[in-house]
């Protein structure tokens, strides 16, 4: 019986993805995709189009950062906090203090650790989190950090109709706009999901870049069916985000197993290497992971060590976004 439920909660979890299992509010994108056809029956087109759907274009990869630095370093901190949990319809005050930790706990630590270093980053905010906590909103804004939309609820981008899609990027813009005093020009997608209709949506709206995909290490021009858009990517990786690392589970074997120094280990090599090619080292962080005790001790190593270096510059996505489109 035990190991049916441990079955049973392993699917549910694998159903839910990184968020905590509940209710389904939102159906899940499917790991497979949504085809009902097997894929070894497509003919060359139909895999052909998926593929150039939406594809990297050329790389954005200026002679030298500003103050002619080699490197550019550029962090950003999901304030996610409850959104995690209540876009799957999940309201267990338990799991839902775990977002709470973000902002009561975490937050502070992030923000004196990025002053001590006066570090300027980029904080994406999903629409939900920014009105439960506004006044943090307006900390971070005045603090000279970037705001970037995140979602409203950190809904999964790829089961949305598009208008749905355009109506909550809107409202995310309005919202952050109206707390930060300025419309956000960049965009991370939650948990780096896309529609059929995102790439062309973040150009219907005027974005500067996006921050969601990973074809390359440093920024690229998006193309939106073999086009040129214009939009700068910022890309990710699961191995630069600390969730992978330190998220928790319960109900799965996404456990926080990994000790900060491991962590540490990976980053630095791959500061190391942005280095040494003269690229960009992007860091997608959590405050409700990231802001505990042994893990932002861990950080403040890091940016020390990479500080240690001669011609390492940090700057917002935002800076680093403007800067690749004009000298890349
Ligand atoms: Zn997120």
């Amino acid at each position: 019986m035990l190991a049916r439920r441990i079955a049973f909660f392993s699917f549910l979890v694998l159903v839910v993805g990184l968020g905590a299992p509940g209710p389904l509010a939102q159906s899940q994108p499917s790991q497979e995709g949504s085809s009902e056809d097997p894929s070894w029956t497509w003919p060359e087109s139909r895999w052909r189009d998926a593929v150039e759907k939406v594809r990297s274009g050329r790389r954005l990869l200026p002679e030298s950062w500003p103050d002619g630095a080699k490197v550019a370093v550029t962090l950003s901190f999901d304030f996610d906090n409850e959104t995690l949990s209540l876009r799957n319809g999940d309201t267990s005050p338990s799991r839902l203090s775990t977002g709470e930790y973000g902002s009561r706990a975490a937050l502070p630590r992030v923000l004196a650790l990025l002053e001590r270093y006066d570090i300027p980053a980029t904080f994406f905010i999903p629409g939900v989190s920014a009105k439960l906590y506004p006044d943090d909103v307006k900390r971070i804004a005045a603090a000279g950090h970037e705001l970037g939309i995140h979602g409203w609820i950190h809904e999964w981008t790829s089961s949305l109709e598009r208008d749905d899609e355009r109506m909550l990027m809107e409202r995310s813009l309005d919202t952050l706009e109206e707390l930060g005093g300025r419309r956000p020009v960049g965009i991370r997608t939650g948990s780096w999901e896309y529609s059929p209709n995102t790439a062309d949506l973040i150009e219907e709206l005027g974005l500067l870049y996006d921050s969601s995909l990973m074809a390359d290490d440093v920024p690229y021009e998006v193309l939106n069916e073999g086009r040129p858009t214009g939009v700068v990517e910022l890309p990710v990786e699961w191995i630069l985000d600390d969730y992978p690392y330190f998220g928790m589970n319960r109900f799965s074997s996404t456990r926080p197993y990994t000790p900060p120094s491991d962590v540490y280990e990976v980053w630095a090599a791959e500061f190391d290497m942005a280095y040494e090619e003269g690229g960009m080292l992007l860091l997608t962080l959590h405050p409700h992971i990231i802001g505990h005790r042994s893990r932002i001790v861990m950080l403040e190593r890091l940016i020390q060590y990479m500080r240690s270096h001669p011609g390492v510059w940090f700057g917002t996505h935002e800076q680093v976004a403007r800067h690749a489109k004009e000298h890349g």
